[in-house]
């Protein structure tokens, strides 16, 4: 019911279980097929794979039992293996797989950093802590990272291995990352994820981009948030690992295992029902100085940080250069003791747990001030309130369409009712030629495109004279852009 080919650079070898589910795992018998080199002219990735493994319902309560992926680097002979029931908890592991001593992953700390980096990155969507530590016999999921194959009774050359199942989970599952990689952590990772994913019920899927996939892909995989066509892992006889009839672009595109006949699978959904959501990034105000404020080098920085769990890192940054660090509040910090006169940019960001970060950015004066664009260094600055800021007409300047706040020189996309412009804060009468400082319903004032400060309303062709007070709702979307999830 599954495949196993070999990886890069050996023939390519499928195994083929029974294609009835009800046939366990450990009644399965192997049928070895050579495929032709013609065969799967899009497949040129390594092969990973997953077995079925019979999964007692009850074991697979809701919600998911654990949260934490456990990475597990094989060192010495700590990835032993035994035959049996998978499970993670036990000393030494126990597989429906195989069993056997897996030898220690070859390639050095540079790649197994980049390794744990990537994987954290890729599960931040998610709530689910992905760690270096060993949980013991403590509910969690388990990757090795090591070995080779045929040292726990697996063909030569397979990539990956992971029991596979239609329950929502596999419980205390422990899949298999073999060192067949060489040094390359991308593709380590990317097979990491596929494989513990398939312990969540998650088919392979044909988009390359996608974790899921046997098609090649140059660049970091994610789990994708669409409903993509489950297959690329179609042999000869067009048939999918799990015995599913093949059609479709050079028929690599079959049913999804556990779709009830569904073509497509959406991988953030199924996960993010089993873990949620990577939950809030934290909240980053900076409380001192305010944004247009004249500060003195070496002045005060206060922030406000918070998170519905917890706040691990504090950073603040001046013009982009990392000035100093906490890790516990209060978060408090001091400006360079030499800055030039001009406009300087704070920056503050906070990480909580699970690394998710956010960014808060005031812009403040050393000196005097800018009276008018000709006093600012970049010929596309324009001045507000003394500060040199990018002007308009230039990508992330003031009145350009956003998105989101990242779209803004200044980090402030503003939204009313739908239109959304990059904003410099301001009081009346310090915005450019074509802009008026507009209330911005939460105490303060934004430079907004064709807004008449005498009438109170905007004189942009087609647009309607908005109150404060729908002002007010409209801006309140603002909040919410300015914090930053990278
Ligand atoms: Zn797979």
């Amino acid at each position: 019911m599954h495949a196993i080919n070999r990886a890069r650079g050996g023939p390519r070898v499928v195994v083929l279980w029974p294609a009835r589910l009800a046939v366990a795992a450990a009644a399965a018998w192997w049928l070895l097929a050579p495929v032709a080199a013609s065969a799967a002219p899009r497949v040129g990735r390594p092969r990973a794979t997953m077995m079925w493994e019979t999964i007692d319902p009850v074991a697979a309560t809701s919600p998911v039992n654990t949260h934490t992926i456990y990475l597990h680097r094989c060192v010495g002979s700590d990835c032993t293996v035994v035959q049996g029931t998978t499970n993670s908890t036990t000393s030494p592991v126990h597989s429906s797989l195989g069993h056997g001593v897996l030898s220690p992953f070859s390639q050095g700390d540079d790649t197994w950093n980049t390794v744990v980096a990537c994987m954290r990155e890729v599960y931040a969507p998610f709530n689910v802590e992905i760690t270096q530590i060993s949980p013991g016999s403590a509910p969690h999921f388990e990757i090795m990272i090591g070995g080779r194959p045929e040292e726990m009774g697996l063909p030569n050359g397979v990539g990956g291995v992971s029991p596979f199942s239609c329950m929502p989970y596999i419980p205390n599952s422990v899949v298999f990352v073999y060192d067949v990689w060489g040094n390359d952590p991308e593709e380590i990772c990317a097979t990491a994820a596929q494989e513990i994913a398939h312990s969540f019920s998650v088919d392979h899927c044909t988009d390359a981009s996608d974790p899921m996939t046997y098609f090649e892909y140059h660049g970091r995989r994610h789990y994708q948030n669409r409903q993509i066509q489950c297959g690329s892992d179609c042999d000869a006889n067009h048939r999918s690992p799990l015995g599913a009839t093949c059609g479709g672009t050079d028929f690599q595109e079959h049913a999804c295992a556990c779709g009830n006949g569904a073509q497509t699978q959406n991988d953030v959904q199924v996960i993010t029902a089993l873990f949620g959501d990577g939950g809030t990034p934290p909240t980053v105000k900076i409380v001192s100085p305010r944004i247009g404020d004249t500060v003195e080098p070496g002045f005060t920085v206060i922030a406000q940080i918070t998170d519905d769990v917890a706040v691990a890192e504090a950073e603040m940054r001046v013009d982009g250069a990392l000035i100093s660090s906490a890790t516990a509040a209060p978060y408090t910090f001091t400006g360079p003791a030499m800055l030039a006169d001009g406009t300087h940019t704070i920056e503050v960001a906070g990480y909580d747990n699970l690394g998710a970060p956010a960014r808060a950015r005031v812009q403040v004066i050393v000196g005097p001030g800018c009276k008018a664009p000709a006093d600012c260094p970049d010929a596309t600055n324009t001045c507000v309130g003394g500060r040199c800021v990018t002007g308009p007409g230039v990508a992330g300047g003031l009145g350009q369409v956003c998105n989101a706040a990242t779209d803004c020189a200044s980090w402030l996309c503003a939204n009313d009712n739908g239109s959304r412009y990059c904003a410099e804060s301001c009081k009346p009468g310090q915005c450019p030629s074509g802009f008026g400082c507009r209330d911005d319903g939460l105490g303060g004032g934004l430079c907004w495109p064709g807004f008449d400060e005498d009438s109170g309303g905007c004189t942009t062709a087609g647009g309607s004279p908005l109150g404060t007070a729908v002002l007010g709702l409209g801006f309140a979307a603002l909040v919410l852009l300015r914090r930053r999830r990278a």
